[in-house]
This record gives C-alpha cells, sequence and structure tokens, in this order.
C-alpha cells in the first residue's frame, strides 16, 4: 500500500510500507487470550462488556466451567441482530453439558449502574475505552472497577506505538477517541488499579515484526485482579436498580436438568448393555465352533474361529471385579451394580436406587429389580 504525506502543498513521496498480516488475525488473537484465562481461572460468571457482535461470547459459551455469561453493549442493532449466534444447537441436546448455562444479553451502556452485574468472577472490555470520550472515560473506573467489581477484569486497547508500521495511521478506527502508548495506558491502568485495590499485569498480542520489536505488541493488554482483601469486603448490592434492557436470553440443557440427565443415562445403559449383549454372543458362537473343531477330530491344526476378538476397553478392564453379566434361557442380564460401576454412570447416577429410578419403564429389569434384562438374541441394536 503506497502512503503519501503533504508538504508545503507538494505531495511528497514516502517509502511504501508494508501491510502487516497477523496470524491468526489480531481479533482471533485477543479472543484466544480471553479464553485462554478462562481456562486457566475457571470463573463461573463471565461479562463481556461491549460484546459488539458476541463473537467472544460465542467462543466462551463452550467454556465448560462458565455458568453464566453476559453481554453489554450500546449498539441494541447489533445485539438484537447477532443474538441467535448463542442459541443452543442440536449438538447441544444430544450431548448436554455438566453444568446450566444462561446467557443474557443487555442492551445499555456500561458507564451506568445495574445490579446484575454485581458478583462476576470475569469482566472482558476488549477494544471498548478507546471509543469513550474523557468524561466517560473518568467514569468507567468507578463503575466497573468499584461498582461492578468483578474478581478480574481484562482490558485490551490499541498499542499507538504500533501505529508507525501501519501506512498512514492516524487512529485505526474513526470511533476511536484516543490510542495510547504503552506509558499512557500503563500510567492510567495502575492508577486505577491502586484506587479500586486491584492489581494489575501488562501484556499484549500482536507481535511486532523482527527488527521492529521496541514498539510493542499491537494490541497492549492489562490483567487486573481483585485483592483479597478487597474481595472480603466486598458487599454485594443485590437490590439495586436494573437499567440495562434484556434484548436476549437463553438456557442450554445441562446434565443438572433431570430429563436430560435421565435421557443420557437410559442411551449409556442401552448402549452399554447391547455391547455386553453382542461379546457375550461371540463368546457363545465361540465355544459352539470350538466344540464342532474338536468333535472333528482334527489333530493337527489349532483352533481359531475367526471371529472379531472383542476389544477390551479402559472401562472393561478396570471392572473385573464389577458382578458379571450372566444369562439364563434366552434372557440376557447385567446388573445394575455392574452398571453403576462404569464411572461416568456411576458419576450420573450416584447409587443404583437412583439409577432405577432414571431407568423407570424405559428399561426392563429382572424381578428383583437387580439387573437389566433383554433377549439374548434380539438382534436390533439401541
Ligand atoms: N468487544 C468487541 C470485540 O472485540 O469484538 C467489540 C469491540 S467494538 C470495537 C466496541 C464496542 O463497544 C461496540 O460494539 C460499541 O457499540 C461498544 N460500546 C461503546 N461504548 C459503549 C458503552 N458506553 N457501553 C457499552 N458498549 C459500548
Amino acid at each position: 500500500m503506497e502512503c503519501s504525506s503533504v508538504v508545503d502543498g507538494n505531495v511528497e513521496e514516502v517509502p511504501s510500507k508494508k501491510v502487516i498480516k497477523f496470524n491468526p488475525p489480531l481479533y482471533k488473537q485477543r479472543y484466544q487470550f480471553v479464553k485462554n484465562l478462562v481456562e486457566q481461572h475457571q470463573p463461573k460468571k463471565v461479562a463481556d462488556l461491549g460484546c459488539g457482535d458476541v463473537c467472544l461470547l460465542a467462543i466462551l459459551k463452550y467454556q465448560k466451567c462458565i455458568e453464566e455469561l453476559v453481554g453489554v453493549d450500546i449498539n441494541e442493532g447489533r445485539l438484537k441482530w447477532n443474538g441467535s449466534r448463542l442459541s443452543p444447537c442440536v449438538g447441544d441436546h444430544l450431548d448436554p453439558r455438566e453444568l446450566d448455562l444462561a446467557i443474557t444479553l443487555y442492551h445499555g451502556s456500561v458507564l451506568e449502574k445495574d445490579c446484575r452485574l454485581l458478583g462476576f468472577d470475569l469482566a472482558a472490555c476488549i477494544e471498548l475505552i478507546e471509543h469513550f470520550d474523557s468524561e466517560d472515560l473518568a467514569k468507567f473506573p468507578e463503575v466497573v472497577f468499584g461498582y461492578m467489581s468483578p474478581a478480574m477484569i481484562v482490558i485490551s486497547t490499541p498499542n499507538s506505538e504500533f501505529n508507525s508500521l501501519f501506512p498512514c495511521a492516524v487512529f485505526r478506527d474513526s470511533d476511536h477517541k484516543f490510542e495510547w502508548s504503552r506509558m499512557q495506558f500503563q500510567t492510567w491502568a495502575l492508577d486505577v488499579a491502586s484506587r479500586y485495590n486491584y492489581s494489575v499485569e501488562f501484556t499484549g498480542v500482536g507481535e511486532p515484526p523482527t527488527g521492529a520489536e521496541d514498539v510493542g505488541y499491537c494490541t497492549q493488554i492489562g490483567v487486573f485482579r481483585k485483592k483479597a482483601e478487597a474481595a472480603e469486603m466486598a458487599v454485594l448490592e443485590h437490590h439495586g436498580e436494573h437499567v440495562y434492557e434484556v434484548v436476549y436470553t437463553t438456557s442450554y440443557p445441562s446434565l443438572q436438568q433431570i430429563n436430560y440427565r435421565r435421557r443420557v443415562v437410559i442411551y449409556l445403559v442401552y448402549r452399554e448393555v447391547s455391547r455386553l449383549r453382542r461379546k457375550y454372543q461371540v463368546s457363545l458362537r465361540q465355544d459352539e465352533l470350538e466344540a464342532e473343531f474338536v468333535a472333528s477330530g482334527n489333530q493337527t491344526g489349532k483352533f481359531t474361529s475367526g471371529l472379531p476378538v472383542p476389544v477390551l476397553t479402559e472401562d472393561d478392564k478396570a471392572m473385573e471385579m464389577a458382578p458379571q453379566p450372566f444369562c439364563i434361557e434366552d434372557k440376557f442380564y447385567v446388573p445394575l451394580q455392574r452398571i453403576i460401576a462404569y464411572p461416568r454412570l456411576g458419576h450420573l447416577c450416584g447409587n443404583v436406587e437412583k439409577l432405577r429410578e432414571f431407568l423407570g419403564d424405559m428399561i426392563e429389569l429382572n424381578c428383583d429389580g437387580s439387573a437389566v434384562k433383554v433377549d439374548l438374541n434380539d438382534c436390533s441394536d439401541f
């Protein structure tokens, strides 16, 4: 890209500068940074302040630890247009999350106090503060650090020192009210942190090219953590005002919801019983073939059935001590004690009584209710 500057009314050609391309793109590196923080610190409640097109929220909704995800933006149209990106999909119903997840998008300004934003573990302000004029920038710390007071806050903003590598750059976006050098951002951040009892660490994403390392990262980032004494003193004013307008809300199927847990338990029991029955049928057939082999009087050859050798899963190996499946006439039985010994089913049910309750009338049990009962020769796979 060519770049020119005006000197005394004459257009002066200046050396062209290469367009800098980031791989992955810079915005993805910012989202990845927040995702890494979530993986590292396992927050339950996460807010994205100035969430825009909800791209970050769409990534974070897959994080297993998060139970409440909130986005706030002043641009109502963007929220309404993009809200449905956060809806559960078919896969979320078929393979529900372990924990509940509720997502809410609020239309409102992060410069206003709304008590539904209290008590969060992490608030992300990605490429937000540079859109504030000086008056709004002055209000921001009091609302976000002072009032919302989440345990952790991550703020990203352009590093103006990097702009010298861009062709013709003044500001990177026409709506930016400022872009700060590292010194400016760090001075502001350290002052805010000390006023509201947070610590802050600085980093960034978007590595500078070789030879230009002095300019620092393209996006500078501050990670603020509430100090222990401030966290202990925090009093949550849950009875405050609701200022924001809810524009979108959804909740995800989870194993905390009894209907989903029951469905998953039934599916896993069907699958396991079916697998054990198949294994048993193969071993019966193998015995038959071996008996025929011996009866044929073949003294030389070694017996091989040619049937597939059942693969032992890790669970099978761990469960050698569990009660074994058994067969009476043409019925095949799998003891509930065995089923509950499978780690995943044990985790989902807790005990045999609960397992029995989940199976209800969906799966037949023997007369004393201690084992699942199926036809040995039923070939239908569950
Ligand atoms: N954080 C998003 C991202 O990284 O993709 C969007 C960043 S975009 C550059 C800035 C966003 O901040 C816009 O969606 C804008 O509407 C929002 N915004 C600006 N001022 C705001 C305010 N006072 N309260 C809430 N959102 C605001």
